[in-house]
C-alpha cells in the first residue's frame, strides 16, 4: 500500500528506476527511505515484544540488578540496529542513600547539529509491598523508545535526534522535594555545564502511553507549540479519541528542560487505574496504543522540524 501510493507521486524517470528494480522489494524500500519520499512505519509488535522482555526481567528500580540487566537489554537491541548507547553515569543521593543511577543515550545524526531529544524513562517505582511491574509506567516508554529507535535510524532526520533513556523518573519514597526525576535534572546539569543545551532545540517525553483505554490530555506545563503540532495531527488523523483537546497539569520529566529554557512536551496518560499498583501489568496495556503515539509523533516530526527552521 505505502509503495504504491509513493509511487503515484513519483516523476516519470523515478517511476522508472522504480519499475526496474521492482523485483526487488529490498532495493526499492531503501530508495524510498534514501529519496526522503516515505518514512518508516512504526511497528508496535515490536515495541510490544520489547515490552514482554522488559517485563520479565520483573520490577526495574533504580540502582537495583533488574534494572542492570534491563540497561543491558537496551544496548543489545540498539546495538543490533546499529545505534550506539553511551551510560551517563552518577551517584545521586536520594532519602534512601547513595543509588548508583544511568541514562542512556543514543545518537542518530541529521542534517544538522541541532538536536531534537526524544525522551523517557526506564526505570518502575520502588514498592515493597507488592510486585510493581511498571508495563505502562516505565516499561512503555522504554519499548516505545526502542522501536522508534529503529524508525528513525532509517529516516532522513534533518535534526540529529537524541533518544534519551531516563534513570530515576520515580520517587524513592515520595514524590516531593527532590525525590523525583533523578535522571532529567542531571541531564540537564551536565549538558548546562557542559554547553551541550545550545544545541538542544525541544525535547519530546513519552511516559505511561501503553494503558489500553488510552486518553492522554494536553500537560498545562508543556509548551505550547509543541503540544499544538501534536495534538492537532493527532486530530487530523481522527485520533483525537487518544489525544484528548482537555486539559491537565502534569509534573514529570520535562520540567527540569523547561526550567532550563528547551521547549518540551510530555505526552501521557494519567488516567490510568492500574497507576503504581499490582494491576499495571502486561493485561492494563495494549499494543495498539502504542501504535497510536508512534504513529501520530512520527506525523508530527516533519512539522516540528519546520517549527525550529530546518
Ligand atoms: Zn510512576
Amino acid at each position: 500500500m505505502r509503495r504504491r501510493s509513493t509511487q503515484s507521486t513519483l516523476s516519470t524517470p523515478r517511476r522508472f528506476f522504480f519499475a526496474c528494480f521492482a523485483c526487488s522489494a529490498l532495493i526499492v524500500v531503501s530508495s524510498i527511505a534514501a529519496y526522503g519520499q516515505a518514512t518508516p512505519k512504526f511497528d508496535s509488535s515490536r515495541a510490544w515484544e520489547h515490552l514482554r522482555q522488559m517485563l520479565a526481567i520483573g520490577p526495574r528500580p533504580a540502582g537495583s540488578p533488574a534494572i542492570e540487566q534491563t540497561r543491558k537489554y537496551i544496548k543489545d537491541q540498539l546495538t543490533a540496529i546499529g545505534l550506539k548507547a553511551v551510560d551517563q553515569a552518577w551517584d545521586d543521593e536520594t532519602p534512601l542513600g547513595r543509588v548508583h543511577m544511568v541514562n542512556l543515550i543514543a545518537t542518530i545524526p541529521g542534517a544538522t547539529a541541532d538536536r531534537l531529544a526524544i525522551t523517557g524513562h526506564y526505570d518502575t517505582k520502588l514498592f515493597r509491598e507488592f510486585r510493581f511491574l511498571g508495563a505502562s509506567d516505565g516499561g512503555s516508554s522504554a519499548a516505545f523508545l526502542l522501536e522508534l529507535a529503529r524508525v528513525l535510524k532509517a529516516r532522513r532526520n534533518r535534526m540529529t535526534i537524541e533518544l534519551v533513556f531516563l534513570d530515576g523518573e520515580e520517587a524513592v519514597i515520595e514524590w516531593r522535594g527532590n525525590d523525583h526525576t533523578y535522571g532529567s535534572r542531571h541531564y540537564v546539569d551536565v549538558a548546562k555545564r557542559s554547553g551541550a543545551l545550545d544545541s538542544l532545540k525541544a525535547m519530546v517525553l513519552v511516559d505511561m502511553i501503553a494503558d489500553r483505554d488510552l486518553g492522554m490530555r494536553r500537560d498545562s506545563n508543556s509548551t505550547k507549540w509543541l503540544t499544538d503540532i501534536i495534538w492537532g495531527q493527532a486530530a487530523k488523523m481522527k485520533l483525537d479519541g487518544a489525544f484528548l483537546p482537555a486539559l491537565t497539569t502534569v509534573e514529570d520529566d520535562h520540567l527540569p528542560f523547561l526550567a532550563a529554557g528547551i521547549p518540551s512536551v510530555d505526552i501521557i496518560d494519567l488516567d490510568y487505574d492500574a497507576w503504581h499498583t499490582q494491576r499495571d501489568t502486561i493485561e492494563a496495556v495494549s499494543a495498539r496504543s502504542l501504535q497510536v503515539v508512534g504513529d501520530v509523533l512520527l506525523a508530527s516530526l516533519p512539522q516540528i522540524e519546520a517549527h525550529l527552521n530546518h
